[in-house]
């Protein structure tokens, strides 16, 4: 496969930008100016293979009573869901959307097993104002049968790295 196709989902603020620039350029930038949606691409070399990626932020998230998901599940090869830890309305966002790509039947037919979703609660470095367990989403993760990780896109530069790279290469080796 040279044509990847990422989808990355979550409530507004949940930090999918974040997440999204800083795979692609290694920065964090603290705000983004862009409400519209973006299709970022990307020519990398993944375990000696060339590919071409594609990352879809949609920049302002699907409404709550608009989950339909339809044009992404039709799209990505594989889906980032970012919640905020310390923002429990976006964990239960994250788990809607957990809910909705796990009863899609798109999903068989359309290559997208459900371990090439990763969900991700990110914000780390503002544990403090945690109001989300690391048990819940790991619980959330395995109930689903998706992988997951907590980091902060702000500090955790090689973790972004790391999730990244293994969602594409769960895509790839499926
Ligand atoms: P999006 O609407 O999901 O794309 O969210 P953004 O990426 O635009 O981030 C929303 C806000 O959260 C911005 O002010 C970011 O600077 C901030 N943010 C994103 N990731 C982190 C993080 O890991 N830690 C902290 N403290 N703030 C973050």
């Amino acid at each position: 496969m040279n044509e990847l196709k990422l989808a990355v989902l979550g409530s507004r603020g949940a930090g999918k930008s974040a997440l999204t620039v800083r795979f692609l350029t290694r920065r964090f930038i603290g705000e983004y100016a862009s409400n519209s949606e973006c299709i970022y691409t990307k020519h990398f070399c993944l375990d000696g293979r060339q590919m071409n990626l594609e990352i879809y932020d949609p920049c302002s998230q699907p409404r709550q009573g608009k989950l339909s998901l339809t044009d992404e599940l039709h799209w990505a090869d594989g889906f980032v869901i970012v919640y905020d830890i310390s923002d429990r309305a976006s964990f239960a966002f994250a788990k809607a959307l957990l809910y909705r790509i796990r009863d899609s039947h798109l999903a068989a037919c359309k290559r997208v097993v459900e371990s090439a979703v990763f969900l991700v609660g990110n914000k780390q470095d503002l544990c403090h104002l945690r109001e989300v367990g690391w048990d819940e989403g790991q619980k959330l993760a395995m109930d689903n049968k998706c992988q997951f990780c907590e980091l902060s896109a702000a500090e955790h530069c090689q973790e972004v790295m790391t999730m990244f790279t293994k969602v594409l290469r769960t895509i790839i080796t499926n």
